[in-house]
């Protein structure tokens, strides 16, 4: 065998390929249309998916209606890979670390809706109402994540 070596399609490569190729344009296919049940080609650990919906609650299901409102989620919810989360292992969660992520997001919208509740109170533009329905949320998703948080410190995962 002489000569250079590079990669050669034959055919079993090709038929790969292929496939390869196929799954890709599939999961184009369904982030981009209107989420459909199925997306099983989509790999959990796609940056595509929502890790938020996956460990949790996705924030922008969370604070939907509300004064809050983020708009649809731009990332992929599926319940076949919420089913294939709930279903791994701890190993396989710490692995994956998304409760991490999950987590770092919740936070960023505390954080949010901290700073909103003061200024509002600051500048007194909310009606009670408002803020009332503002601090409801807070103290929904706050021991939500600090539950989660503790969790996570006694099942340090491994290095
Ligand atoms: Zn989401």
């Amino acid at each position: 065998m002489g000569g250079k070596c590079f990669l050669r399609l034959t055919t079993s490569n090709q038929k790969v390929l292929h496939k390869l190729t196929h799954r890709v344009s599939q999961a184009d296919q369904l982030i981009g249309g209107p989420s459909s049940g199925r997306n099983a080609q989509v790999a959990i650990t796609d940056p595509k998916v929502c890790r938020s919906y996956l460990a949790g609650t996705c924030p922008h299901d969370l604070f939907t209606n509300t004064k809050q409102d983020l708009g649809p989620c731009p990332k992929l919810h599926s319940e076949g890979l919420k089913a294939e989360y709930d279903a791994a292992s701890s190993h396989e969660k710490a692995k994956w670390g998304f409760e991490y992520d999950y987590l770092r997001d919740m936070q960023k919208y505390i954080d949010e809706c901290n700073r909103r509740i003061d200024s509002a109170q600051r500048r007194l533009e909310k009606t009670p109402d408002e803020i009332r329905q503002t601090n409801h949320l807070v103290t929904i998703v706050t021991p939500l994540v600090y539950s989660k948080l503790s969790l996570l410190m006694l099942n340090e995962p491994n290095k």
